[in-house]
């Protein structure tokens, strides 16, 4: 069994991917090639947003989105403790501090009623993570935005395809971003990430920050990077958007299968009202985790930890005050959280040995 089966996801659709691969290699545009642009339209179409910005990674597109606000050395920005590191050191590398606010013990995703007593004159935005593939709650985070002029940025790395209050993840703040890393729920061959906005003027600087800062060709504005997606990406990627429902689907298939099946003794997932979760990882919490984890691995059932260590605690930040805090949920999550296999073609089959695996030795 795979944690997440690529190989399943690309047999189901070879030719049609071996052949805009094999299409891009016979243009030779493979920077800037038209599926780039197709790609941008159809992200624009999915997400409900004016702009669709591609890029190299979801790493970059934090990094972008940060450089077109213009954060300063000793700018304050709000982020959740647990997370991938990408949503708080992209914050660190301008020298700005990333100021951590603890997690929900019931979604994982950043405690909003403890925003605002973080928030100060130096405060310049937040930026919310959709952890696990379900969004956060961003009208309440929206709406302190807005009392203290802050901007907002959703991280939609593991949310692509979520839905909140029947809108799309990625439409819900004035700029997200998300990743296409292979396992990501919309996951390319290789590096790839997106940013979205619905404001034309950021759009445009964006998109010139994400090539050397330049307005034509050798003529710079800006100071930028080369922050482009490989057309190849791109033109897998618009392949793989036409099955991508149908994915969806499947994880939350599973998704409930899981929490039908599980043992009551376990801290299941649960969806938020108005959530539908793309469910990028289904994430249960028990005490004896590693115990559990050596068990599903003697059955062939692969786990993984998302994440060990709490994002204030990792020794990357130990000059900033927060390493020294504590920050309970997160740590506790960090101690406790065991991601189950889950993708866009597990079968209910393989759902249910997960299960049966795991309450077997729940009930040992
Ligand atoms: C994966 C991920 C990123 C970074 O995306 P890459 O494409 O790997 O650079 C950022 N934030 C979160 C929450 C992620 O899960």
């Amino acid at each position: 069994m795979q944690f997440c089966d690529l190989n399943r996801q690309y047999q189901t659709n070879k030719i049609e991917i071996d052949n805009a691969i094999q299409e891009v290699i016979d243009s030779s545009s493979f920077i800037n090639g038209r599926p780039i642009l197709e790609f941008e339209e159809n992200l624009q179409e999915f997400v409900g947003v004016k702009n669709a910005i591609a890029c190299s990674s979801g790493t970059d597109a934090l990094l972008l989105a940060l450089m077109v606000y213009n954060v300063q050395p000793g700018d304050e920005i709000i982020c959740p403790a647990f997370s991938f590191i990408a949503s708080a050191s992209m914050i660190s590398f301008y020298k700005a501090v990333p100021v951590f606010v603890d997690v929900s013990p019931l979604d994982y995703n950043i405690d909003v009623s403890e925003i605002e007593k973080k928030i100060t004159p130096k405060t310049r935005g937040i930026i919310g993570v959709s952890l696990f593939g379900q969004c956060a709650d961003f009208d309440r985070i929206n709406e302190l935005a807005t009392k203290y002029n802050l901007w907002v940025i959703e991280d939609a790395a593991q949310s692509f395809g979520a839905k909140y209050k029947g809108r799309q993840s990625g439409s819900l703040t004035d700029i997200a971003t998300t990743s296409f890393f292979p396992a990501k729920p919309l996951g390319c061959y290789g590096d790839g990430g997106a940013v979205f906005t619905n404001d034309d003027g950021l759009a445009d600087r964006i998109r010139m920050l994400r090539s050397h800062g330049q307005e034509e060709r050798y003529h710079h504005k800006f100071i930028g990077i080369n922050g482009r997606m490989d057309t190849i990406q791109a033109a897998i990627l618009n392949v793989k958007l036409k099955s991508f429902l149908s994915e969806v689907k499947t994880r939350r298939m599973a998704a409930k299968l899981y929490s039908e099946l599980l043992s009551d003794y376990i801290l299941k997932p649960e969806e938020n009202e108005g959530n539908e979760s793309v469910w990028a990882q289904y994430t249960i919490g028990v005490e004896n985790r590693s115990e559990l984890k050596d068990a599903l691995s003697d059955k062939g059932i692969p786990t993984a930890i998302h994440y060990p260590i709490a994002l204030p605690k990792q020794k990357a930040f130990s000059l900033l005050e927060d390493y020294h805090k504590t920050f309970g949920v997160a740590e506790l999550l960090s101690e406790t959280v065991l991601s189950l296999p889950i993708h866009g073609l597990i079968t209910e089959e393989e759902v249910k040995f997960v299960s049966n695996s795991v309450n077997e030795f729940i009930n040992d």
